[in-house]
């Protein structure tokens, strides 16, 4: 696996890639690898000639400095499980790499998909999404590039961003690993106490109660009743619990069993938030 910090060496090595007639299948992360991450590796493993990983805990995307400064960070072992992939290369860029002074400031135009949800909730934190898929999308113009679904509410955002940009890279989406308790993996997993990561399984369990009553009780009652199971299992907070139309993520005033629908949960346990979502 080749190790890149910088845009320059990492252009270079693109350019050798290219005129070799490689396809390219890139993955970005934030780091403190796990299963997850590996399983959208292994995706873009199976489409593409290359495999590109990128490691960036970006720093404008988090809306709340703590959460940043307390982000995991475990870069040897990253690495370790990336070998452990046959991963190729592995983009590892200081801030000043990805930002320096003279690039560009742009505000994305991503409309009302930015307004809801975790963009109400965390306020920027989408802007910061799209400005760093932006950079490394432009440094590296893969053919696929992989996402998770864990992250619902970003691929519609990282798919708007994408026509935005008029780009020729094919967005795959890859389904969410769980732990054995159903809990979706997660960096900020590790921030948990072995307690709160029995409590976190309640997640995964209210939107499996809501795939399942979807259809039998109104919409309103349903979401209410998944924020008391979760306040119950020792949740500090819920900020969203919300039942949508998955084409648009706007609300669903009701619904028939058998049509598209999303639900996704946004809670704290202790000060660790954790999303995740179910479609039905
Ligand atoms: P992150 O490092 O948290 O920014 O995530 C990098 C990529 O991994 C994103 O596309 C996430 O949606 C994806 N991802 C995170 N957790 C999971 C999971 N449990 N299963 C599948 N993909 C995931």
């Amino acid at each position: 696996m080749i190790i890149l910090k910088t845009v320059k060496d990492l252009t270079k090595q693109l350019e050798a890639y290219r005129d070799a007639g490689k396809t390219t299948g890139f993955v970005p992360t934030m780091g403190a690898l796990h299963e997850g991450h590996l399983s959208l590796i292994r995706e873009a493993k199976a489409k593409a000639d290359i495999t590109i990983c990128s490691i960036f805990v970006n720093p404008t995307q988090f809306n709340d400095p703590e959460d940043f400064k307390k982000y995991p960070v475990t870069t040897g072992n990253d690495i370790e499980l990336l070998l452990g992939e046959n991963v190729d290369l592995l983009f590892l860029p200081s801030a000043n790499e990805m930002y320096p002074k003279d690039l560009e400031k742009k505000v994305y135009p991503l409309g009302p998909l930015e307004m809801t949800l975790e963009g109400a909730h965390r306020p920027g934190h989408f802007q910061g999404v799209a400005q760093v898929i932006d950079r490394l999308v432009g440094i590296i113009q893969p053919t696929y590039m992989v996402m998770g679904q864990k992250d619902f509410q970003q691929v519609m955002i990282v798919r708007r961003l994408l026509a935005l940009l008029k780009s020729k890279t094919a967005l795959i989406t890859g389904p969410t690993l769980r732990e054995p308790s159903g809990l979706a993996k997660s960096s900020r997993n590790t921030r948990l106490t072995a307690q709160q990561l029995n409590q976190a399984a309640a997640i995964y369990q209210a939107l499996l109660f809501g795939k399942e009553t979807a259809g039998t009780i109104p919409i309103k009652e349903l979401i209410q009743q998944m924020e008391q199971r979760l306040l119950k299992a020792g949740f500090a907070k819920v900020d969203y619990v919300a039942f949508y139309d998955p084409t648009n993520l706007s609300p669903l005033e009701s619904y028939t069993k058998g049509t598209p629908a999303v639900i996704l949960v946004a809670a704290f346990l202790g000060d660790v938030r954790l999303i995740d979502n179910i479609t039905l």
